[in-house]
């Protein structure tokens, strides 16, 4: 029967799900999967980008970890696409490939002074307090009055977690540089600013709710923001989600004023125009903005500002380019058609596959990946035809490419010694798990058999 050796390049959820789903379809051919990593720890966002105090989203690992385990994947991990391998060594080794690399890196904002010090990116952010093995260990979290520029989940993650107080954030599995940095900050105000109205936000009610429930935190909304337009109005009374957010605004306005020692107030209808100072970030100057009639927003030409001296934005993550591989660079994806991945001609180029937040941008839930892979894969399926033909298809051929590069990859075993170790160092202070977050560390733990 004929075999499809496939890599898949990414071993966060899209890249997991890919495997998994292939794995479940109906199919006339065996199938050979390895999953290469860049990191030596699988699960991509959901490790590195899901906040440490939402447990229940953090437990979707133990699904992915469950497809892992069934033991029909190999899992490379500490190898880079690009350095490690490429896709002249794909070819010789594999009859297609599927990149499900995700994104990593903070969309621009371009406005003036958002390159000063004390500007930080989101996704930076959370790759410190993540405990990301590629971004320094120190956070300077030195501002009494910080602003978060966006207004999706991410930048309500980014603020409730600089408003949180760092004891709170303790269960959970926070590295201990990351809790000695916030549990530091002199932090009292923390301002989330949107361009339109709080019935046109993109994050979802359970995070906006949550807000609510912070510790010694109040939440500041202000009555100017409330006066629904006739979109708006339509929008509560025809969306789900608007209406539960327009009812946790609507208990909001109705609490007495607090006396919490940190406050986090959202601003809507707030065009961001410039982030204003000489040496540092000193203030952040917007625009007033005003519901357009149609479900969107123009500016007033009211101009207002606020001190500050730290500034995040979440407007967004954007994809990275791969190695040979073509690129949208507006949009931040690989050219893709229902994920065959296209060349410049929009012709397919054959024997490539994208998947995930890769493929499809950088929006949407962790289970929008399943629905991604499923496309991705019934394609991959039907062009058995156009697969490569690789010269050295035997399994032991990669690890022996690998070995002979002095690629300390690691295995799923070794990402079962590093599991282990991370649980065995919370247990002791009755904590879920305590991340390994230098690389060298991770790789070592992983790499050594007891
Ligand atoms: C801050 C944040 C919070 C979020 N919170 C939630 C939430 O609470 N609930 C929810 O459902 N969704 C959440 N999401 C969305 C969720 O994380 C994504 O939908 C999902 O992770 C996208 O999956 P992916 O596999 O496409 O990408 P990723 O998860 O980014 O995985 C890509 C993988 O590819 C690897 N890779 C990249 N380049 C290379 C290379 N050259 N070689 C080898 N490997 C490479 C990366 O290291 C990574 O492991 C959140 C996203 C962010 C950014």
């Amino acid at each position: 029967m004929t075999k499809l050796r496939l890599a898949i390049v990414g071993a966060g959820p899209a890249g997991i799900y890919a495997a998994d789903i292939l794995l479940k379809t109906e199919r006339g051919f065996d199938v050979s999967i390895d999953l290469f990593e860049q990191l030596p720890a699988p699960y991509g966002l959901v490790r590195y980008g899901v906040a440490p105090d939402h447990p229940r989203i953090k437990g979707i690992i133990s699904a992915l970890r469950d497809v892992l385990d069934t033991g029909r994947i190999r899992i490379f991990g500490n190898v880079l696409y690009g350095r490690d391998v490429t896709l002249d060594d794909l070819k010789k080794h594999y009859n297609a490939v599927i990149f499900s690399t995700g994104a990593v890196r903070d969309a621009d904002l371009d406005i003036p002074g958002i390159d000063l010090p004390g500007s930080y990116g989101a996704a930076d952010f959370v790759s410190w307090y993540d405990g990301h093995p590629d971004y320094p260990r120190e956070w300077p979290l030195k501002a009494k009055e910080v602003a978060v520029i966006g207004n999706g989940n991410v930048a309500l993650d980014v603020a409730r977690i600089l408003a949180k107080h760092a004891d709170d954030l303790l269960p959970t599995e926070i590295p201990a540089n990351v809790h000695e940095g916030l549990a530091a900050s002199p932090v009292t105000d923390v301002h989330v600013f949107g361009r339109r109205g709080p019935m046109q936000v993109k994050f979802t009610p359970l995070e906006l709710r949550e807000l609510g429930e912070l510790c010694d935190v109040d939440m500041i909304v202000h009555d100017e923001d409330f006066d629904y337009d006739e979109a708006s109005k339509a929008a509560i009374t025809s969306n789900k989600q608007v209406f539960v957010i327009d009812k946790v605004f609507t208990q909001w306005r109705a609490r007495p004023a607090g006396e919490a020692s940190r406050r986090l107030h959202l601003h809507f209808y707030a065009k961001p125009v410039e982030v204003v100072g000489s040496d540092a970030v000193e203030s952040f100057r917007y625009e007033r903005t005003e519901p357009d009639g149609e479900g969107g927003v123009r500016g007033t030409g009211e101009i207002r500002e606020i001190p500050i001296q730290a500034i995040y934005r979440a407007v967004g993550y954007f994809g990275s380019p791969l190695d040979g591989i073509p690129f949208d660079e507006k949009r931040g994806v690989i050219p893709n058609r229902e994920g065959q991945v296209l060349d410049d001609n929009d012709e397919q180029l054959h024997g490539v596959y994208a998947t995930g937040w890769i493929k499809r941008g950088p929006v949407g839930l962790i289970g929008h990946t399943k629905s991604d892979a499923m496309e991705t894969i019934k394609n991959l399926v039907n062009d058995q035809a156009s697969w490569w033909a690789p010269s050295h298809p035997d399994e032991s051929a990669i690890v022996e490419l690998l070995e002979s590069r002095g690629v300390e990859y690691t295995d799923l075993d070794g990402w079962h010694r590093l599991d282990q170790h991370e649980l065995a160092l919370g247990e002791p202070e009755g904590r879920v798990r305590i991340k390994v977050v230098p690389r060298d560390d991770m790789v070592r733990v992983s790499r050594t058999e007891d």
